[in-house]
Formats: structure tokens, sequence, C-alpha cells
């Protein structure tokens, strides 16, 4: 059975390109686990800013609020 992935999509404020990951449930939970915002750096501008989960990956923000 294959795993689910989360898509995380992200938009840089400054140069508006945008980056889409693909984490497991594992890889969510190490990096991110239940933080409602979180820190990005830019791959093309270096610019750092915060994103929301519940916009970067509204999958994430439903199911990691679910009781285990
Ligand atoms: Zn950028």
């Amino acid at each position: 059975m294959a795993k689910k992935r989360y898509s995380i999509k992200t938009g840089c404020p400054q140069c508006g390109c945008s980056g889409v990951q693909a984490l497991s449930e594992e890889e969510m939970r190490e990096r991110y686990g239940d933080v409602p915002n979180f820190d990005m750096e830019c791959s093309e501008c270096m610019a750092k800013y915060t994103a929301e989960m519940k916009t970067a990956c509204p999958e994430w923000d439903k199911d990691c609020k679910l009781p285990e």
C-alpha cells in the first residue's frame, strides 16, 4: 500500500516563485509537527518568509490535529 504523501505548496512573497514538496506523514511530523506557521527560505532569491500551514498544506493542517 502506498504511503500517503502531503503536498506543501509555498510561494515566495518577494519574487513570486512557488515550490511544492511532497512529504510522508513521518517527515511532516519530524519537520513541522503541528505548527500553524513555519519558516521557509526561497530557493530563488533566498528570502526568508513565514508560510501558514493551513494554506500551504490544508490536508496536513487538518490531519495533524486529529487525535491519535
Ligand atoms: Zn523568492
